[in-house]
């Protein structure tokens, strides 16, 4: 039997644990229920060690092969749903009001296992394999809050992996690039304030909403103007806020919050400094005065060229070469585990699950059928790592 045929003969325990997770989600820093059942899987597994409450709720169980290495790898899965109420209709669905997996992350933590399951029956390895469960991946700092806590200093890891499951691309097939493959993220806060008033009497005013309105239009330039025009960058608006709920007042002040998108630091850099002036500088323009402030929440996920090339065959023996495209564009969504490749080479892939709503959607599901692939492109990555 191949490692994929032989995970597949316990896919309905996967899939079991993969519904019971998505049937008790948890908000990033309280997935205790994901938590407390891959603690007690792993031990029931045999596990070595296995380390709760790092970094708040993450887990890290770790695995020695039966051949003696120094040489150690993470794989790394998130635990933590969002802020959705579920629409699915599902039989599994959310037991939590207004909290819900729609981003798949009860399917990654149910994969992990898998693999540990296979692992820890065969150990046939030589090294470390450090299982990584990380809280709150959804932009409150589970990565860092688990890198803070020591995790790479009591978990050394020579390099690092994860993977993403992917709607509307094929069911089973596998994505990735060397380089450049998630962005990072800056979120932004501007802070108008002019001056209200009448509206019959605009001239005794200095007119909050107009500066917001302008400003949102004038940051569209900095793409245009100042990239360079090989470079990516993205600047949005997500919430304009200014007014008292009347026809007839005048706004004294406005409130602007969105994010940028980026794939170099460099870049990021200079979107941030050409927002401030151009914040500044309408205001100014019109009379009024504005601040921003920035909260960098991801960095950008760079794919290590060697890794991925370890990635790319162990997705090859798992799928075959003609279901892996280890050329897929870059992705402007942001990940977590980019925090963790900023300190240890890693290599990300994503593997289609098919039709379906996209993530963060209230009618997504995770498809069970890609446990069994994605836990043997695990198992693959660590037969090549720890020959
Ligand atoms: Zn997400
Ligand atoms: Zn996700």
């Amino acid at each position: 039997m191949s490692i994929l045929e032989e995970i597949e003969t316990r896919q309905e325990d996967f899939a079991g644990w993969r519904r019971a997770l998505h049937e008790n989600p948890g908000l990033g820093f309280e997935e205790s229920f994901a938590a407390d059942l891959v603690e007690r899987t792993l031990h029931g597994f045999g596990f070595d060690e296995v380390h709760a409450g790092i970094g708040g709720t993450g887990v890290v169980g770790v695995l020695r092969g039966k051949r003696n290495s120094n040489r150690a790898i993470g794989l790394r899965a998130d635990m933590d749903a969002l802020p959705i109420q579920e629409e699915t209709g599902k039989p599994w669905a959310s037991k939590v009001p207004g909290v819900m997996h729609a981003c798949g992350h009860d399917g990654h933590t149910a994969t992990l296992l898998a693999a540990a399951w296979q692992l820890s029956r065969t150990r046939d390895f030589a090294g470390t394999v450090n299982f990584i469960f990380q809280p709150a991946e959804e932009g409150l700092g589970g990565a860092l809050a688990m890198l803070r806590d020591g995790l790479l200093e009591r978990f050394p890891c020579d390099r690092l992996y994860a993977y993403h499951n992917f709607p509307g691309m094929e069911t089973g097939r596998i994505y990735t690039r060397p380089g450049r493959m998630m962005a990072g993220c800056s979120f932004f806060t501007i802070k108008v304030a002019g001056r209200g008033g009448h509206a019959a009497l605009p001239q005794t005013t200095v007119d909050a909403a107009q500066i917001a309105a302008n400003i949102v239009t004038t940051a569209q330039s900095i793409v245009a103007r100042n990239l360079d025009p090989n470079e990516t960058g993205i600047v949005s608006f997500t919430d304009v806020y200014a007014g008292t709920n009347s026809h007839n007042v005048i706004p004294d002040k406005a409130t602007l919050k969105g994010c940028l998108r980026y794939y170099a630091k460099p870049v990021a850099a200079l979107m941030k400094q050409r927002l401030e002036e151009v914040a500044k500088g309408v205001a100014a323009t019109y009379g009024g005065k504005a601040e921003i402030g920035f909260d960098d929440n991801f960095v950008p996920l760079v794919n290590d060229a060697e890794a991925t090339d370890i990635a790319i065959a162990a997705a090859v023996q798992t799928v075959g070469p003609d279901r892996v495209h280890d050329d897929v564009a870059p992705f402007t969504g942001s990940e977590d585990f980019a925090f963790m490749t900023e300190r240890v080479p890693g290599s990300y892939v994503m593997v289609g699950q098919g039709p379906g709503a996209m993530p963060h959607n209230p009618a997504y599901d995770f498809n069970d059928e890609i446990i069994p692939v994605a836990a043997s492109y695990f198992c693959r990555l660590v037969a090549r790592e720890l020959a």
